[in-house]
């Protein structure tokens, strides 16, 4: 944490418009490509984000009340202005993450499809209605907006994951307080502005940055209905406790360690394909990269020789040159990263590619670490049972299909899994067998589309409801149900008795 300078300086989005530059703490935002420090963000108080609650309240006062026409035409509008500057968006998020344009654009679309299923929530909200449950008694289902919801997002996915939850929350009559990463912080300040832009109304969408202040802030105040949380899983099961003691509602995603199963009936060129695009793809900074690759004998050996030989030619760089992977987002991440890199050398594991010795097409004070292939990995290594969160792909070779899925069931993550084979028997009974909450068969990372809902099990998520489609309708909804007869003299008379259908 630095004290103001000169540097930029990145405050929070209230009430419709960019305030900030009197927080007395504030942390320090990077290029993670050049090493520099390029701003410093503001860290909230409890009582700026007291503030941007009121704000909140106030606005969501009235925007329950906004047609779905007047909320629709909102979102459709905001979707416009993403689309036109998605290369804006990227451009912000790769100078802050380091992941590579083409895949910061990648994230740009994903977070689209959700504005986009969003659009559609008049369908979405459609409540249920029972014509003469009892004599000329009617009976119907609404679903109501809880009022101020927060949503406290991860570094990895600076627009993304904000736009898992926002158009959601906002579509369903909510107002927002998003408490985004503060080692990222630009691109959902981005998004306020342009949903701001798009005729959001003051107040319904605030951001305030920040770090454990804000947040536990956030889960302690009354006005906050509802909690969205991703990032690691301490700290969501620390927010799911904390704010359900608050007696909020909570879903709080967590870390992941997913497995990738390669039966002997592979295509193993599909499979290594597979393997280096999820195991590398944002330096391996995603909830669903693959990190262990469960090879199931007699294929490893090919499999291994496979994957080396498409690591080979990875392009380790600044996100700016075309480069296939970034850096990792701090000095400190990349390394935590290597040290894990050591101790898998030092418990015995086969760097077959040692990411350590890269040379990076990029700044020579980048947080540079190269993609990593370990061979022979064990359960009990460091390297297999810990969330690394980096360019580190582990092989642990099984010897049936048996082992492997009770090797994916005794994990205490369950995000993601693939299975990758050509035997369509064994992969229904993976996904039937599998205790994780997203399954993929010959697809390395599956990411449900905006229309169904994204959330593991276990250790990846505490909470009920997951994120977006239905279950992001539900969430950030209560239900009601009416029972309504209209005055007939028929219905006269005094009857204690408990009301039956008649
Ligand atoms: P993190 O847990 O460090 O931070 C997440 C958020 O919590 C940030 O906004 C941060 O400011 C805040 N925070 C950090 N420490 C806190 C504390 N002690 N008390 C209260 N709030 C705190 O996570 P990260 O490093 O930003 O993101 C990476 C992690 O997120 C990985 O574990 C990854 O698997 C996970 N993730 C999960 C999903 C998913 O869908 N399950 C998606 C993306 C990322």
């Amino acid at each position: 944490m630095s004290t103001a300078d000169s540097a930029t300086v990145v405050g929070h989005f209230i009430d419709g418009k960019r305030v900030g530059g009197d927080s007395e703490r504030r942390g320090d935002v990077f290029d993670p490509a050049t090493g520099r420090r390029t701003a410093l963000v503001e860290l909230a108080s409890a009582s700026d984000v007291a503030g941007a609650v009121e704000s909140a309240e106030r606005a969501a006062r009235a925007w329950r009340d906004a047609s779905l026409s007047k909320r629709t035409a909102v979102l459709f509008a905001f979707r416009e202005l993403v689309n036109a500057r998605r290369d804006r968006l990227a451009e912000a998020i790769t100078a802050e993450h380091g992941k590579v344009l083409a895949d910061a654009a990648g994230e740009v679309q994903r977070g689209m499809e959700v504005i986009e299923y969003a659009c559609g929530i008049p369908s979405a909200l459609r409540g249920g209605f029972s014509e003469n449950v009892s004599t000329e008694v009617d009976s119907y289902s609404l679903r109501q907006p809880l009022g101020v919801v927060a949503v406290i997002s991860p570094f990895n996915f600076p627009a993304m994951v904000p736009l898992w939850f926002v158009p959601v929350a906002v579509a369903c009559g909510n107002a927002v307080v998003l408490k985004p990463s503060e080692k990222d912080p630009s691109a959902a300040l981005l998004l306020a502005e342009w949903f701001a832009e798009a005729g959001l109304p003051a107040g319904v969408l605030n951001v305030v940055n920040g770090d454990k202040e804000a947040v536990d802030a956030l889960l302690d105040h009354p006005g906050v209905k509802a909690v969205s949380f991703v990032g690691s899983t301490p700290v969501a099961r620390y927010v799911h406790q904390r704010a359900s003691m608050a007696g909020k509602r909570v879903q709080a995603l967590g870390g992941a360690k997913n497995h990738m199963v390669v039966l002997p009936d592979a295509d193993l060129d599909l499979a290594a394909d597979a393997a280096v695009n999820a195991g590398f793809g944002s330096a391996g900074e995603r909830c669903m990269a693959i990190s262990a690759l469960v090879a199931v004998e007699p294929v490893a050996d090919a499999l291994v020789a496979k994957i080396a030989e498409r690591m080979a030619r990875l392009r380790t760089g600044d996100g700016r040159r075309g480069c296939d992977m970034g850096p990792l987002v701090t000095a400190a991440h990349a390394e935590r990263v290597r040290s894990y890199v050591e101790s898998g050398v030092a418990a015995g594991a086969i760097p077959v590619v040692d990411g350590r010795q890269v040379t990076p097409d990029g700044d020579a004070d980048g947080f540079w670490l190269g993609p990593t292939l370990f061979d022979h990995v064990t359960p009990e290594m460091s390297i297999y049972t810990d969330e690394i969160f980096g360019p580190v792909l582990s092989v642990v070779r099984v010897g049936s299909y048996d082992e492997a899925v009770e090797l994916v069931n005794a994990n205490p993550y369950g995000n993601g899994t693939a299975i990758f084979t050509n035997d369509g028997g064994a992969a229904r009974r993976y996904q039937h067998e599998v205790e994780v909450g997203m399954v993929g068969v010959n697809v390395p990372i599956p990411v449900p589309m905006a229309y169904y809902s994204f959330g593991g099990w276990k250790a990846s998520l505490f909470g009920d409801l997951h994120a977006h489609g239905a279950d992001g309708v539900a969430f950030y909804t209560r239900g009601k149900v009416v029972t309504s007869r209209w005055l007939d003299p028929r219905h006269g008379g005094v009857n204690l008795g408990f009301p039956t259908q008649s």
